[in-house]
């Protein structure tokens, strides 16, 4: 499959580092990757290259969503957060997983990082890069929970299947560890502490000893995996980062010595906003058990306050919504919106989470995340400036294009946008 070259210029650039935007750029696209990029009129461009002139558009990184759950129901409607995963075919299962891979793409978003992965998840990452599918490209974490941890508990007690694999002692952990790495995972993901969703337990339950997670992030960074520790309460995040994970998911109850060691290893947190968010807002009509609805208003307490404290002392922050069964795919923009209202981040700084921040915490730093020469041309088309309002990234029409890996996967309207097209 052989793209072909693209010239996008007249654009208003914002690179994804956190520069000032600059207009009157252009950028050559070049099979899968961003070839050059430079004031319009100034690039070296091949004959058969098609144009596209962008004036008034903005030309900004794909998106990156650092934190969401493929395996979720993708159709019409909703379905029960608890039952559909246990009550439906694995098989069944992967398509609404490659369908959500796709919804997010649509949304704008270019890579995603599965939190909670395994065989099927692996099977849509595989069909994506193979161009089989048309999705957001998947990095996969492989997802080890104890017996009654908060993975686990996401499956009714009196149901035998459990959704995901436990492993218990430093011994299982190792093991499961070395089958993920076997099958090809991108990263392992724990959990040190209990959760919301979750049946039947409490935030504060402990999720594994000190003794399993230090050997589960021992085997995973022997086998070059990184690691990401869910953990809401100052206990489980305690532990996470003693350990030595490499990023914080929620990281729901953080205070300056949690804040302290997090600069000192350079742990990256990744606060889920959207998922509490529309929890807290819509959880009851969604029809979420009162326990986890009570669980959700607990931890706001404090929350919002620590994670402000975290990012104005130099914590490196990346975006992730926690789209899941619970919160549909989709709306992975609103991370950006909710990150300026709550945590004070410049609406540039909000891109930059979600774009060049998010690349390197989940380890594509260099790759993606930015538009420069020799990086991989995952590019959103936007019709207005986000710097003005992030809002506009909602708007799905307003992304009139979306390209991976050097390919025009999403065309709202590009071709009739540019008057140059050839
Ligand atoms: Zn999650």
């Amino acid at each position: 499959m052989v793209s072909p070259s693209y010239l996008l210029s007249g654009a208003t650039l914002i690179d994804g580092t956190g520069a000032a935007s600059r207009a009157g750029m252009s950028v050559l696209i070049e099979g899968r990757m961003i070839a050059a990029v430079g004031p319009d009129g100034t690039l070296d461009v091949p004959a058969d290259a098609i144009r596209h002139d962008l004036a008034g558009r903005t030309l900004m990184p794909g998106l990156i969503d650092g934190h969401v759950h493929l395996l979720a129901y993708a159709g019409e409607g909703q379905k029960d957060v608890h039952l559909w995963n246990v009550l439906t075919f694995l098989e069944e299962q992967t398509l609404h997983a490659a369908a959500n891979a796709r919804r997010a793409l649509l949304a704008g978003v270019t890579t995603v990082r599965d939190m909670a992965g395994g065989r099927p998840e692996i099977a849509v990452k595989h069909a994506v890069d193979d161009g089989v599918i048309d999705g957001a490209r998947v990095l996969v974490c492989g997802f080890v929970g104890m017996t009654a941890g908060h993975g686990d508990l996401f499956c009714p007690a009196n149901i035998e299947r459990r959704l995901w694999q436990t492993a218990d002692g430093p011994d299982e952990c190792r093991k499961l560890i070395r089958q993920y790495a076997r099958d090809g995972v991108d990263w392992i993901k724990l959990c040190t502490s209990g959760g919301v969703l979750s049946i039947g337990d409490e935030a504060e339950w402990r999720n594994y000893t000190m003794a399993e997670t230090l050997a589960i992030v021992d085997e995973a960074h022997a086998l070059g995996k990184r690691v990401a520790a869910h953990a809401h309460t100052r206990a489980g995040i305690l532990q996470a980062l003693a350990a030595g994970v490499d990023s914080l998911e929620h990281g729901s109850s953080l205070d300056d010595e949690l804040i302290a060691m997090m600069l000192e290893r350079g742990t990256w947190l990744c606060p889920t906003l959207a998922i509490t968010e529309y929890i807290l807002a819509n959880g009851a009509a969604r029809g979420l058990p009162a326990a986890s609805l009570e669980k959700a208003r607990a931890l706001r307490h404090g929350q919002l306050a620590g994670l402000r404290k975290a990012y104005a002392a130099g914590v490196p922050i990346f975006a992730g919504t926690d789209s899941c069964n619970t919160f549909a795919f989709g709306s992975h923009a609103w991370e950006l919106q909710l990150l300026h209202q709550h945590l004070g981040l410049t609406p540039s700084e909000a891109i930059v989470a979600a774009t060049s921040a998010a690349a390197t915490a989940i380890g594509l730093g260099g790759k993606t995340g930015t538009i420069a020469p020799g990086r991989w041309a995952d590019l959103l088309v936007v019709d207005g400036d986000p710097l003005v309002d992030l809002n506009i990234l909602r708007e799905t029409e307003r992304l009139i294009g979306v390209f991976r890996d050097g390919r025009l996967l999403v065309d709202r309207g590009l071709a009739q946008a540019g008057v140059g097209v050839v």
